[in-house]
């Protein structure tokens, strides 16, 4: 489907509330703000066009989990906190779903849970302990669960499984109907979106785009890894390519081998990140970090698409579903996610400034930011509510490292992690020694 383009902005204006970003983060807010008929004037400028981020081209798993871990946030802002915010992103799943039926946002929704299979004898232990840490942060088995290699078998079948981790907390979505689906809807409401807007410089209560300015009494920066393109923000997010690719609609005599029925979102335990889902239309659409971060923040085009990586995903894919066959893969892609230095989301208001800032999801941010974007309009308009004081709000990272000391850290951590993967497999052992020297040199 090709993005329909929208006007430019082309004359100074003035509103209450200007959102730079026409992904999730600034639909979903320019959403909730103006569910509160408070006769706001509020105006979305994008750079390129509705979805061109992350949210028109993601893997679309809609998941109740955050980039933080249960034991990393228990520690930093208290059990209370961690619990708080883990029981809003369960309940934020059904906010979605609730929004896109009243909304009739048509984008494939469809809660079946999540899977990450333990598909060697070393991701056991791995996979076994994750679980056991939600477990000790206090969620207990309706939440998530060790599912044995039968159990996992019959959701889904493939090349090998030890048992893994089952979770009903997921959901799966099409990420372009959802994120077409805010923008009309915001339409409708009267919400103008311009495209081919591009913000160049931001200050208290005003941006100038390419063409003109907008004054405003809010300022919603809602841009993730682009922050990283902008002085500003340049160090407080760095990019890293996620690389996906999807199989032709795969015939139902293939299905019946490898069930699948209820659309789980599925992931294996390797140490690389890969994610999939079985789109409504009957493919695998599969995912998986490890491309190269770029010198400087680098953002192109033309680093969405990586020969090497796309191999080895369908290489994945074929290993993983042996049922496969000689089923084609036609379309290939990749993005930018925004990672801060501390993998911790934020939604920040400054009522001082007007300057308000939400994103840092390291990839989980098709449903965090639906949460992001309530919580960052309760904090606007002064709504009494618990999110205005969970640990998602006025939360600072630091900076990243300068270059080329990021660009040495991060790309050594990638490498750390193939390799810990390429020594799984040989040994058939898990490589915590390399993973645990890893994560020593992240914190
Ligand atoms: C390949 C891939 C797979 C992913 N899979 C998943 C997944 O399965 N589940 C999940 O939860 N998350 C996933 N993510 C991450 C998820 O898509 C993002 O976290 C989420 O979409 C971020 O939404 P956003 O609105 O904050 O940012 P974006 O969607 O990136 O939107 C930001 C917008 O700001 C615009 N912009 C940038 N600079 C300017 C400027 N100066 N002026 C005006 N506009 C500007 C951009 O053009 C862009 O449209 C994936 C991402 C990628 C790339």
């Amino acid at each position: 489907m090709a993005p329909v383009f929208r006007k430019q902005l082309l004359n100074d204006i003035e509103v209450d509330v200007v959102i730079i970003g026409a992904g999730y983060t600034g639909l979903w807010t320019a959403y909730y703000l103006s569910k509160l008929n408070l006769g706001l004037s509020i105006v979305i400028v994008e750079a390129e066009h509705v979805g061109f981020g992350g949210s028109g081209r993601n893997g679309g798993w809609c998941s109740a989990f955050l980039p933080m871990s249960p034991t990393e946030m228990a520690e930093q802002h208290g059990r209370d906190a961690m619990q708080f915010i883990q029981y809003e992103m369960f309940a934020t799943i059904a906010e979605i779903a609730r929004v896109t039926e009243l909304e009739r946002i048509d984008c494939d929704f469809h809660q079946g849970g999540t899977i990450t299979s333990a598909s060697s004898s070393a991701q056991i232990s791995r996979v076994k302990d994750y679980v056991a840490q939600w477990r000790t942060a206090g969620f207990d088995e309706t939440v998530i669960r060790w599912e044995s290699a039968d159990e996992i078998e019959t959701r889904l079948r493939t090349r090998k499984t030890y048992g893994g981790m089952y979770s009903p907390h997921c959901a799966v979505i099409h990420p372009w109907k959802l994120v077409q689906g805010l923008a009309r809807v915001l339409e409708a409401r009267g919400i103008a979106i311009y495209e081919q807007s591009r913000v160049v410089s931001v200050k208290q209560h005003s941006v100038r785009t390419t063409r003109a300015r907008v004054h405003a009494r809010w300022v919603v920066h809602a841009v993730e890894s682009f922050a990283s393109q902008q002085r500003r923000t340049k160090r407080s997010i760095v990019p890293l390519y996620s690389l996906m690719v999807a199989t032709e609609p795969i015939s139902p005599h293939i299905w019946n081998e490898i069930g699948w029925s209820e659309r789980e979102t599925f992931a294996d335990g390797r140490n690389m990140v890969t994610y999939a889902q079985r789109t409504a239309d009957n493919r695998i659409a599969f995912g998986g970090r490890g491309a190269p971060y770029h010198l400087g923040s680098r953002i192109s085009p033309k680093f969405d698409v990586n020969e090497q990586i796309h191999d080895r995903l369908r290489k994945t894919v074929r290993e993983t579903f042996p049922a496969l066959g000689d089923v084609k893969f036609t379309h290939q892609w990749g993005g930018p996610i925004g990672a801060p230095r501390d993998w911790h989301a934020f939604a920040n208001v400054d009522h001082r400034t007007g300057l308000c800032s939400g994103g840092g999801y390291v990839g989980d941010g098709v449903a965090l930011s639906n949460l992001i974007a309530r919580t960052l309009v309760h904090q606007m308009v002064n709504i009494e509510s618990p999110l205005t004081r969970s640990l998602l709000v006025n939360h600072h990272s630091r900076t990243w490292e300068l270059e080329p000391i990021r660009w040495l850290g991060i790309n050594g951590l990638l490498t750390l992690t193939e390799i810990a993967d390429a020594r799984e497999r040989r040994s058939g052992a898990p490589a915590s020694r390399i993973i645990a020297f890893r994560d020593r040199l992240l914190s």
